[in-house]
């Protein structure tokens, strides 16, 4: 049986977790009806945090990390797919309770998998994965609020991060006026390249919230949380939306009920992780539709297999620019 190369973190009773490379056999793979030769994978926030302990995202050990994967079918025993075809898989607990895309080889259920989509490399579908997919899915439920380009100033929170890049990149090709709040004035032109008609210190979005602020935004697309996302909600103009989907800021909602009750502002949670097929295939559409390849690549930067780990814990700490594509095999 051919052994593969795997991040495996391990922990012992209470001890801490401890995270390395490690060789695998195909008898540690978990339950699936299709086994994938994984070409690569990217780092998500998410993943950053399972590799760090930061925060109790793998709930089973030994765990491979890795929560996104674009790969080639070695064997599968479903209808779905057959050995050769080129797959994509997103989230559904993949690197949390399933082993994950950190791997050379991986089993997994053939109902997680997606065909690759047609329009993009596998480099591509991960310079996108979790994170773009997620700032699809947010854009869309904007929306679906009926704000589109025109409708006034949309912000996105965390903007030179992997979510806060590719939302910025879509909302910019769509005609919007994109207000990118960042941390690093640095990449003010970078963000402006991507698709921002304005960047603004987080600063601005970090001091106590008041219950209603200056109505600044029609939308936004908010990868922050905490305090950060009870002042956006404070600075949302009269029957404008935010979709939150992330905390990179906290978990916590530090606001009122004024901007909901006094201006009717709607808050929209995203989840990609149990997102069902037919959302998935809907946004991966959009992205190919949507996404312009030559902003997708100034947002990608490409890594060995060696340099993940380091680059999870990079993320966790603000340092990681848009998205990192791992090569793996
Ligand atoms: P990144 O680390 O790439 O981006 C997060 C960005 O948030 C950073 O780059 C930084 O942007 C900003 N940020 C980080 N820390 C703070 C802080 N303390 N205060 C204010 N801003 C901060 O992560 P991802 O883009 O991969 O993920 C972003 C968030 O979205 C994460 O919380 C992640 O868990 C969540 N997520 C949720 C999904 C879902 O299904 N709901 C799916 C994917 C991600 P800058 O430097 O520009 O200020």
């Amino acid at each position: 049986m051919a052994r593969f190369r795997a991040v495996v973190i391990s922990k012992a009773g209470d001890g801490p977790q401890e995270v390395a490379f490690s060789s695998l056999d195909d008898a540690d793979l978990m339950e699936g009806d299709v086994t994938v030769q994984v070409e690569r994978s990217t780092v998500n926030y998410k993943d950053g945090l399972a590799i760090t302990g930061r925060a109790p995202v793998v709930r089973r050990f030994p765990m491979v990390p890795g929560v996104d994967a674009a790969g080639i079918v070695e064997r599968s025993a479903s209808s779905l797919f057959k050995a050769g075809d080129r797959v994509l898989l997103n989230g559904w607990g993949v690197g949390e309770t399933h082993l994950g895309a950190y791997a050379e080889r991986a089993r997994w259920k053939s109902d997680w998998l997606l065909p690759l989509p047609a329009g993009f490399s596998a480099d591509e579908a991960m310079a996108i994965g979790t994170a773009g997919y997620t700032a699809m899915l947010a854009v869309m439920a904007l929306e679906r609020h009926d704000i589109h380009a025109g409708s006034g100033p949309v912000l996105v929170t965390g903007a030179a991060g992997g979510v806060g890049s590719i939302a910025v990149a879509l909302l910019g090709v769509l005609g919007y006026h994109v207000v990118a709040s960042t941390g690093r004035a640095e990449e003010a032109g970078y963000l402006k390249e991507l698709g921002a008609a304005e960047v603004i210190d987080r600063g601005s979005l970090s001091g106590p919230p008041k219950p209603l602020a200056k109505e600044r935004f029609i939308g936004a697309i908010d990868a922050v949380g905490g305090t950060t996302l009870a002042n956006v909600l404070s600075m949302i103009r009269y029957g404008g939306a935010v979709a939150a989907c992330g905390m990179a800021g906290g978990l916590d909602l530090p606001g009122s009920v004024a901007p909901f009750i006094l201006r009717g502002v709607a808050l929209y949670g995203i989840d990609s992780v149990y997102a069902p097929k037919s959302v998935r295939l809907a946004a991966w559409e959009r992205l190919d539709r949507d996404l312009d390849r030559a902003r997708l690549a100034s947002a990608m930067r490409r890594i060995p297999f060696e340099g993940v780990i380091d680059a999870a814990r990079d993320i966790v700490d603000g340092k990681v620019r848009g998205r990192l594509v791992v090569e793996i095999g």
